[in-house]
């Protein structure tokens, strides 16, 4: 049906590069470029009912972008490099004339500082471009989106407070690692915390909110408040909202890592001179850490990811949970990848096989709570990602 090229070959582009490959009636031809070709080579000859063509690019190099477009005519590109290419990606898009979509928030190198005001303001652009942009179409942002659409379809006439609930009960045998980027994963975490309320957004220190959350088939678990980028969305989309909050949970390894790490400066991302190298501290950091790639063979366990909403149906109160639980070891049987990456990109081809099937598409910039949640939803258990609904109220 289509051409489609991933950029990005990190743990989330080897997910989407298989699961494309398994839906090879949609992709019929599926380019991987990346800054190393080498990575996307490894990825290619992993999979065998279809070849990967792969090429080398610089995603911040917009000329060279635009030209490997045209040179290979794709009708979309799944963005699963860094936040930091996001616009250069898009504009490449715009220039060229295909889809994009990707699964996090363009942010830059410079400020750890993350909205979708940069994004956003591409519509116009793309509508001009009769082009279709779907922002955040990972797991959260992604199928978070997509869970709060799927309940103020089916189940409430007013959601009035939502709380993301995201457990990763994996245990990869490593003191300190991080499941995805670690330079994207530390700058969120150690910021500071944020949730929106009554039309404001309130700022928290950063973990300064915790609560412990019962996480069906995982057990409870330290859940700590964080500002995430769906939020900012969501606040504009679902009807009668007065709250929503963002949860993640962290062992206190992590924690006590992560504190001592930040306290002695190896979080920061202002260049410091070393012997006369200017280095910048965190990337530094990302190159002493286990590469999140090589976590999949050593993790066991499970993640949990939902939201539970409340609010009016009828006059009545109401509160529901829609959740999803992945096993670690059943993700890298099935992709080489633990269930972090893979319930990152399983959701980024499920978007992408929505719009190129045509039944998601609109032309300019949309987040995934404006689609139709429930060719998402059907998908997501088709494609790996079973979720359920408990009626909590
Ligand atoms: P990785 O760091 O493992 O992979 C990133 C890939 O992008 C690498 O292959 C890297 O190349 C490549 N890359 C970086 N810069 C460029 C560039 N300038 N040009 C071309 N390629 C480049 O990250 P992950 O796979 O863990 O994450 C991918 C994306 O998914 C990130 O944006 C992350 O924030 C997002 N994510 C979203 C989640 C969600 O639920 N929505 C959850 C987890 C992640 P090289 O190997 O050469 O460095």
């Amino acid at each position: 049906m289509a051409t489609v090229i991933i950029i990005g070959a990190g743990g989330v582009g080897r997910v989407v590069a298989h699961k494309c490959a398994q839906n090879s009636d949609v992709f019929t031809k599926i380019i991987l470029a990346s800054r190393t070709k080498a990575k996307c080579d490894e990825i290619a000859s992993e999979i065998k009912n279809v070849k990967i063509e792969t090429r080398s690019v610089d995603a911040d190099n917009l000329i060279e972008l635009t030209e490997l477009l045209a040179d290979i005519k794709p009708a979309m590109v799944i963005n699963v490099a860094l936040p930091y290419q996001d616009l250069t990606i898009m504009d490449a898009c715009a220039s060229y004339g295909c889809d994009y979509l990707d699964t996090a928030n363009y942010e830059h190198p410079d400020e750890a500082k993350f909205e979708y005001k940069h994004q956003w303001a591409r519509d116009e652009e793309f509508k001009e471009a009769g082009i279709m942009g779907l922002l955040g179409s990972g797991f959260d942002p992604g199928a978070t989106n997509v869970f709060c659409a799927y309940a103020q379809k089916h189940y409430f006439d007013e959601i009035h407070t939502i709380d993301i609930l995201d457990c990763n009960a994996g245990d990869h045998g490593y003191p300190f690692a991080t499941n995805f980027n670690p330079e994207i994963n530390l700058r969120e975490v150690s910021s500071k915390g944020r949730y929106w309320e009554n039309g404001k957004w309130i700022e928290t220190q950063p973990l300064e909110i915790k609560m412990v959350w019962d996480y069906p088939e995982v057990g409870p678990k330290d859940s700590y408040l964080l500002y995430h980028e769906e939020m900012e969305s969501l606040v504009k989309h679902i009807k009668g909202l007065k709250r929503i909050r963002f949860f993640m949970t962290f062992g206190q390894s992590y924690i006590t890592h992560m504190k001592c790490l930040e306290n002695v400066g190896m979080l920061g991302i202002d260049p410091v001179m070393h012997n006369g190298v200017e280095i910048v501290p965190i990337q530094f950091l990302k190159t002493l850490l286990p590469d999140p790639a090589s976590l999949g063979p050593r993790t066991k366990g499970k993640t949990n990811i939902g939201i539970v909403a409340e609010g009016l149906k009828d006059g009545k109160k109401k509160k529901i949970y829609i959740y999803q639980v992945k096993d670690h070891e059943e993700c890298y049987k099935e992709v080489k990848s633990q269930g972090v990456s893979y319930t990152t990109g399983v959701p980024a081809v499920i978007g992408a096989k929505l719009m190129l099937e045509g039944k998601w598409q609109a032309k300019g910039v949309w987040n995934m709570e404006q689609m139709d949640p429930d060719p998402f939803m059907e998908e997501m258990n088709k494609q790996g990602l079973p979720w359920k609904v408990i009626e909590l109220e």
